[in-house]
């Protein structure tokens, strides 16, 4: 079944393969078992032992019955996540299909269904709210820094003149 795995350094066997995959991948809160290939670009696809796909590598070993005639999509949309109950196989024209209705937003928030249109919603409102929070923490420090250095300049304990 290794055989499959195009790229992959001829010295593994499955076992040495899991351990191998392991060995390189962390565990998000959301989940996701983040592999770490060679380079340093992260969330895209992996290389692992040799030259082979980390996903195609855990499908084979984690999964089994991989069929190199299909794609592997994550159903967490992240790619460098070889979580073996994230990775299904589809065909290539489903996975094209699939990509703007994958069920979470790039960030991994679950997206909202829209009844009347049978789709997800373009917008994430937790991305926005997120983007909003971080606007306005933006937003705050810039006041208490111009409070700060006002403040600084009229003397820390004395309320501006013609404030009631
Ligand atoms: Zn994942
Ligand atoms: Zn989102």
């Amino acid at each position: 079944m290794l055989a499959d795995i195009t790229g992959l350094s001829r010295h593994f066997t499955p076992d040495s393969l899991r351990a191998h995959l392991l060995e390189r991948a962390t565990r998000t809160p959301d989940g996701c078992l983040i592999v770490h290939g060679y380079g340093a670009r992260r969330g895209t696809y992996q290389k692992v032992a040799g030259r082979a796909w980390a996903h195609i590598a855990a499908y084979v070993v984690f999964v089994g019955g991989y069929d190199p005639a299909l794609d592997i999509d994550h159903t967490c949309g992240v790619k460098d996540c070889i979580e073996p109950t994230h990775l299904r196989q589809v065909t290539h024209a489903e996975r094209c299909r699939d990509r703007r209705q994958r069920p979470y937003c790039r960030n991994g928030h679950v997206r909202e269904f829209d009844e009347t249109t049978g789709r997800y919603r373009r917008g994430c409102r937790a991305c926005n709210r997120e983007a909003q929070r971080r606007w306005r923490q933006r937003q705050a420090a810039e006041v208490a820094h111009a409070r700060a250095t006002a403040g600084w300049r009229r003397g820390a304990d004395v309320p501006p003149t013609g404030t009631p």
